[in-house]
């Protein structure tokens, strides 16, 4: 499989540099596999411990779920509060501040919305399907340039000295007293590994406790116009995630691109990586996206899409995402599963981790990855 011709789309994200170097052998501290979100925290906060850090990612920094998100910061999980995941939005913000990195985070709150033709809360001048929509509640949250907030991440742990390298599909973990890891015929050799590979996790790590891989869709739509806005009552409105079915979740950008996001398509990472989404089920499901918000609002009906993408996400067969060593091998850790709602998770995940591996920490139960 050739690692950076993902078909997946493009997204409507500022473009970004990461400070990547030519991959060779050698050894490190702490070798982090994924260059997501949960990756580049991990190496952030393991490179500023003085500890000499390789970050290694298979394809492009941003081409996977951490750069196509749509950058609703949510608290929590999708399973709701968790131990150690109860502060992840506070967290982030202060992390983002902390390191002044420019992306466009904006903590105002959430939309839960629903599909209800009864109950209180604010109707919507919206209609899914034959369905009206409400506003239930609104919990907190907010909305990031998600690929800005990689990229400063990435481009941080960079310059407190963890190496940065793309192309660099690890293809061989090996769990030892003294760890290493492959890519092709490259070997490094490290103390601590951390796995932050998301949808990958399986394929890299045979017998860890299951999570199903599946794909997930978006489109922005062109910057929309003052009355467009107002007639769609986003002005200024809030992103937005619906808790019943059919499934749909959405905000504003910061020049006013209107993005929404539903629908999945399941297999192996490897499947996934293979598809493209101008052809069979993606394109109906974009297909049908495209239609529905086409028809939300007769404002709607003839505005233009600019982008069409997916990316893909972990689910985990239990009620939680993952953290932890792999059994057997304690300077092995693992995070990933949090479906559609890793966007803060991630970044906690990784300090998590790296706490662990700082200070010797424990991490929380979620769930063990083995
Ligand atoms: C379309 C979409 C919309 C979403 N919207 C939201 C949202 O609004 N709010 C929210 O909270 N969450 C959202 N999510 C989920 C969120 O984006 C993810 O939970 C989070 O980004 C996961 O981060 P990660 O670092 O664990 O995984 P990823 O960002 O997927 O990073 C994993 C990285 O590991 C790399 N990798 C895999 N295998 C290897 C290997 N063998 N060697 C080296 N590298 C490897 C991959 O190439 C990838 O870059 C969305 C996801 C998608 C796809």
């Amino acid at each position: 499989m050739s690692d950076s011709i993902r078909r997946w789309g493009g997204q409507p994200w500022r473009p970004q540099r990461f400070a990547v170097q030519p991959l060779r052998a050698g050894s490190a501290d702490a070798i982090v596999v994924g260059g997501g979100l949960t990756g580049a925290s991990a190496a952030l906060f393991i490179a500023r411990a003085g500890m000499r850090t390789i970050l290694l990612e298979a394809g492009r920094f941003g081409d996977a779920a951490s750069g196509r998100t749509g950058g609703l910061v949510l608290e929590g999980t999708a399973w709701g509060a968790r131990e150690g995941a109860n502060q992840c939005v506070p967290d982030l913000q202060k992390l983002i501040a902390d390191e002044a990195i420019d992306c466009g985070l904006e903590i105002n709150g959430c939309w839960e919305i629903d599909h209800r033709k009864d109950g209180g809360g604010k109707r919507l001048p919206w209609r899914d399907g034959e369905f009206p929509i409400r506003i239930v509640r609104t919990v907190a949250g907010g909305i990031v340039d998600p690929l800005a907030m990689l990229a400063g991440l990435a481009n941080r742990a960079a310059a407190a000295g963890a190496i940065l390298h793309e192309d660099a599909r690890v293809t061989k973990v090996i769990a030892g007293e003294s760890p290493a890891v492959e890519v092709g015929r490259i070997r490094l050799a490290a103390r601590y590994i951390v796995i932050a590979a998301n949808a990958w996790t399986p394929a890299l790590v045979p017998g860890i406790r299951a999570t199903r891989a599946a794909l997930t869709y978006a489109i922005a739509t062109a910057p929309l116009e003052e009355p467009t806005l107002a007639a769609i009552d986003l002005n200024p409105g809030l992103p937005f995630y619906t808790v019943d079915l059919p499934y749909l979740w959405g905000r504003l950008t910061a020049d006013r691109q209107l993005i929404m996001g539903a629908g999945l398509v399941w297999g192996t990472a490897d499947e996934l990586e293979a598809v493209d989404i101008d052809e069979g089920e993606s394109r109906a499901v974009l297909d049908r996206l495209e239609a529905r918000v086409r028809l939300l609002n007769p404002a709607l009906a003839a505005v233009r899409i600019t982008h069409r993408w997916a990316g893909p996400i972990a689910i985990p067969d239990g009620q939680a995402p993952q953290i932890g060593r792999l059994a057997g091998a304690s300077n092995i850790f693992v995070a990933s599963g949090y479906a559609g709602h890793g966007v803060a998770l991630s970044v906690t995940a990784g300090r998590l981790i790296a706490r662990a591996i700082i200070e010797g920490a424990s991490l929380p139960r979620w769930a063990d990855p083995s």
